[in-house]
């Protein structure tokens, strides 16, 4: 294939701002697991992220830091998760996970650890002005019976919507907040 064709099709797949996959890619993938899955009759979880008050970051601190701390959560996701694990970028500051084989009591580990490793996180502006952000997760278990990716990542929304609700910075799984660790 032609090199301007390989710089397209890298678009296609890769996100240009934090080179995880693409919605159109992740979909296609998630599509192939969800068929395997219930072929097989074994796990896959999805995870819904996305971003708290972005809006607030970059009204506050600029696009150009806006997208640092895009890059930065990407980073930490392809920090904490396994190699089989699937993460994606889907809109803004919307991004998605997928966990073949696990369940979603399983990939909720993996995802809280995300999620607090993200909130340690300082960013420092220009001036030399400090802040923090964080992400909201929202965690469903592939059903029984076979359903469309649509389907599944409304599912997976309802859970990240009542995460949202529920103040943020936190994870919902299958409709359940997971109760912060007391220390
Ligand atoms: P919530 O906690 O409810 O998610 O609030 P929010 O402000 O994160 O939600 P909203 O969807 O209103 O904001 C998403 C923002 O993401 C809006 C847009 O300015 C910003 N955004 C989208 N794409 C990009 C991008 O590529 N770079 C940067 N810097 N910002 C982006
Ligand atoms: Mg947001």
């Amino acid at each position: 294939s032609s090199a301007a064709s390989d710089v397209y099709k890298r678009q296609a797949y890769y996100d240009a701002l934090t080179g995880l996959y693409t919605r159109r890619h992740f979909l296609e993938l998630l599509s192939s697991n969800a068929s395997l899955a219930i072929r097989h009759g074994h796990a896959l979880s999805l995870c819904l992220c996305d971003l708290d008050k972005f809006k607030q970051v970059n009204d506050t601190y600029g696009h150009r830091l806006g997208d640092a701390v895009l890059k930065a959560f990407a980073k930490v996701v392809t920090e904490e998760v396994r190699n089989e694990d699937i993460p994606g970028r889907i809109g803004g500051d919307e991004f998605i996970l997928m966990f073949p084989h696990v369940e979603a009591s399983v990939a909720s580990v993996c995802v809280e650890r995300i999620r607090k490793k993200f909130e340690a996180l300082t960013f420092t502006t220009e001036d030399g002005v400090d802040f923090h952000c964080s992400v909201t997760l929202g965690i469903a278990d592939y059903p029984a019976e076979e359903i469309s990716v649509e389907q599944y990542m409304e599912i997976a929304d309802q859970s990240l919507y009542k995460a949202k609700e529920i103040g943020r910075n936190c994870t919902v799984v299958n409709m359940e907040p997971i109760k912060a660790a007391t220390v």
